[in-house]
């Protein structure tokens, strides 16, 4: 009932004005996003794989319209990548990109823009030895963003795409994307979405999400089962029984700081598993969206605000 009425505000400008402004008790942003530094992030980064786990690094923002913050979320990429590698991390961490982060929304020609920045990113990637994942945003942006990957995997074949089980559309880009070396993540989705294109009720959405992980799983690309739902989780280690899939052949991904205990546990029964850690200043769209997930963040919010630690 909240999700709605907390998505909207996700998108607000008077409201990030708003709740950047309040005392917030440091927790409450560090509980999802480890630091707004570089060194933070790596910092962070080589912790989680001290205890065997995988990252993808998200350089916080969207929805960008100027090019000078365009161009600075490519150079905070760029030195991201040159530090995991420095780090000697390269093989433990990816990054993710949200395309418009990177100029997508730009009235003249931003789609392309968005592509050649990607470019640049997927090429510093591979020069240390790691690969880039394009987040997936509103419906809108869905076949901008899946067109920016086709161009990107003719050069860069390893660059993973994310797919969300709630749009009508998403079983059959399964379909098209489990080939393989096709690297797919598969989320439930987590903007606010007309019925026109995406299933409203989370039971529907979670019957698409098991529709869509049987695609991946029976085919022969790499699956990213992006979930922190303990049903879509069981599902998943089935179906990739069942498909003969072993360990190696796909992954499980959570958020940093959703369910911690549950990311170590599948870690240490076999499995392979990335935490996606967000960093930097533009927290707010961020941490918008978890709050608008699971309203009980709601209550820590609100303690947060009180406490002013
Ligand atoms: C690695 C990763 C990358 C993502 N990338 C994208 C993207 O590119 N585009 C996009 O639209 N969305 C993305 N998302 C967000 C995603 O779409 C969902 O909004 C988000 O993951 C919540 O859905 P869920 O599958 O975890 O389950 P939900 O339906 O939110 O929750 C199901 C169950 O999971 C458990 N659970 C969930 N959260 C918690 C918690 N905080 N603590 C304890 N238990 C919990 C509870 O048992 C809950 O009932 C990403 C998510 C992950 C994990």
């Amino acid at each position: 009932m909240l999700r709605q009425p907390i998505l909207l505000l996700a998108r607000s400008a008077q409201a990030e004005r708003l709740v950047s402004s309040l005392p917030l008790s440091r927790s409450v942003v560090r509980r999802f996003v480890p630091g707004t530094q570089t060194d933070e992030a790596v910092r962070a980064t080589r912790e989680l794989a001290g205890d065997g786990l995988l990252v993808t690094l998200d350089h916080l923002g969207e929805d960008t319209l100027d090019r000078a913050q365009a161009d600075a979320t490519v150079a905070a990429y760029l030195e991201l990548l040159e530090a995991l590698g420095a780090a000697g991390l390269a093989r433990s961490a990816e990054v993710s990109v949200k395309l418009s982060a990177i100029g997508q929304a730009l009235p003249d020609g931003g789609p392309d823009l968005a592509t050649a920045n990607a470019r640049r990113i997927c090429e510093a990637a591979r020069t240390v030895g790691t690969t880039v994942t394009l987040d997936m945003e509103d419906h809108t942006t869905v076949d901008l963003t899946l067109t920016t990957l086709r161009e990107l995997r003719h050069d860069f074949p390893e660059t993973g795409a994310v797919l969300q089980a709630y749009l009508h559309r998403t079983e059959s880009d399964c379909r098209e994307l489990a080939h393989e070396g096709s690297r797919v993540r598969l989320c439930k989705g987590a903007y606010d979405e007309p019925a026109s294109v995406a299933f409203t009720e989370r039971e529907e959405v979670d019957k698409s999400y098991v529709r869509c992980l049987k695609v991946l799983m029976a085919g022969s690309g790499y699956p990213m089962v992006a979930t922190h739902d303990p049903r879509m989780i069981k599902i998943a280690s089935a179906l990739a029984v069942r498909a003969g899939r072993v360990p190696g052949s796909h992954e499980f991904q959570m958020l940093y700081g959703v369910r911690p205990d549950e990311q170590r546990r599948l870690a240490e029964a076999g499995e392979q598993v990335r935490v996606y850690l967000p960093y930097g200043e533009q927290w707010y769209g961020y941490l918008m969206r978890r709050l608008a997930e699971r309203p009980q963040n709601l209550a820590f919010f609100a303690r947060a605000l009180v406490s002013r630690s």
